[in-house]
């Protein structure tokens, strides 16, 4: 007889026994995968729409960073940013030159990368704006998911991420989001940035309204205020631009990445900006054991050469149109609405055919992964070496799903 715990009902239980509760995932245990598609214990296949959060935008196991990270692995892992290592300046130099700014900071994860960009700005504010000590102030949205240190979720206005972790940090003011002159009001002498997603992806894919970003980026450039875009889930091609501020022409700042950084294999973040906001930190100010670390740099050096070429951008912007497409069809169907842009959309199922777990559960049944945010909405977020009958194959079992 074969172990249960080899089957799934049996690595569920296991898996759940000596964890904490902290996720809810679906009762699916994964053994292998490639490209787009999974394998659980017990054979079973999955079209992977999740994608990690946008952690896989090149999909599982993509053959040319699994050979840099092979070939790190037998060189060197980790020397800590003591000393240089020789993997270190060319991760750098293509990084800042993808993101057409001076300086990198490498971190681990997306929350580090967002906690490295707040610190980043106060200093900038009290050195180089002149704000009196201990007075600046960021300015934040309303719906925002930044990640889960006590500071990120001191400005969260998620009740589960947010309550009973108090005393909160103060400094910061939270605005509707897309609301031009409700941002624009917020700003004060003692505003050092604005901290916004340019798609708020946890929210569930939203796009904020045409203008606002750059509207925004007017208002922080008139009124000497840093714009710190976090594309930890928006960049790196996930909209069919390498970022999501491009598809409204807007620069920030301070570029806050992360996830698809590190090719799905290694947590790799980063802030990239120019050297007169960057510059601010001098030796012992700021730092990570991990940051920047050989293996780490290895991988994402290879995503940064895969970026650089530009395909994956294009893949993300001709396919999503296709996802968005057969999404749209099916508005009115069960779906009530859709957002996104690339391959990367929000639906909102009807509240009274089912919730956004309900339906995942439903598509997981049909062999397609896909992980609900809020209530009834869902978000699709496949790698990006999915293929249009791939997409078609997902669209159509959704379709399913919706008409019980
Ligand atoms: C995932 C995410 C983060 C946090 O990243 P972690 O690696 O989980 O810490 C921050 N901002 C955005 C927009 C994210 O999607």
């Amino acid at each position: 007889m074969v172990d249960d715990r080899l089957r799934t009902p049996g690595a569920v239980r296991d898996a759940e026994r000596f964890t904490a509760h902290n996720y809810h995932p679906l009762p699916v245990v994964i053994t292998s995968a490639e490209g787009a598609w999974l394998t659980d214990v017990d054979g079973r296949r999955y079209l992977d729409c999740l994608a990690g959060y946008s952690a896989l935008n090149f999909g599982h196991r993509h053959p040319g960073l699994i050979a840099a990270a092979h070939a790190q692995l037998d060189r060197l892992t980790l020397t800590s940013r003591a000393f240089i290592h020789d993997q270190f300046a060319d991760f750098c130099r293509e990084l800042a030159e993808l993101c057409g700014k001076d300086l990198v900071l490498p971190m681990n994860t997306g929350a580090e990368a967002v906690e490295t960009g707040i610190k980043v700005a106060r200093k900038w504010g009290y050195q180089v704006k002149g704000v009196p000590a201990g007075q600046a102030n960021i300015v934040v949205a309303e719906g925002n998911f930044h990640g889960r240190t006590t500071t990120i979720v001191s400005f969260s206005t998620d009740e589960d991420a947010r309550a009973d972790f108090g005393p909160y940090t103060p400094g910061f003011t939270v605005v509707p989001y897309g609301d031009l002159d409700a941002l624009a009001a917020a700003v004060d002498e003692n505003t050092v940035a604005v901290l916004l997603e340019p798609i708020q992806g946890e929210q569930g894919v939203v796009v904020p309204p045409e203008g606002y970003l750059p509207g925004v980026r007017r208002v922080c450039t008139e009124r000497n205020v840093l714009l710190v875009a976090d594309e930890i889930q928006s960049g790196l091609g996930r909209t069919g631009t390498t970022f999501a501020c491009e598809h409204e022409g807007v620069v920030p700042d301070m570029y806050l990445l992360g996830k698809a950084l590190g090719g799905g294999i290694v947590p790799v973040s980063a802030v990239a900006a120019n050297t007169d906001v960057l510059g601010v930190l001098k030796p012992g100010q700021h730092g990570s054991t991990f940051g920047g670390n050989p293996l780490a740099c290895a991988v994402a050096t290879e995503v940064v050469r895969l970026l650089a070429t530009g395909e994956f951008q294009r893949r993300s912007a001709e396919l999503g149109e296709r996802l968005h497409a057969g999404l749209q069809s099916l508005v009115g169907k069960g779906l009530v609405a859709v957002r996104g842009r690339g391959l990367w959309a929000g639906l909102d199922i009807d509240p009274t055919l089912m919730t956004g777990r309900q339906a995942c559960e439903r598509l997981m049944e049909r062999g397609v992964l896909a992980k609900d945010t809020h209530g009834s909405t869902l978000r699709l977020a496949p790698p990006l070496v999915i293929t249009a009958e791939e997409i078609d194959h997902a669209v159509a079992q959704l379709a399913a799903v919706l008409a019980g």
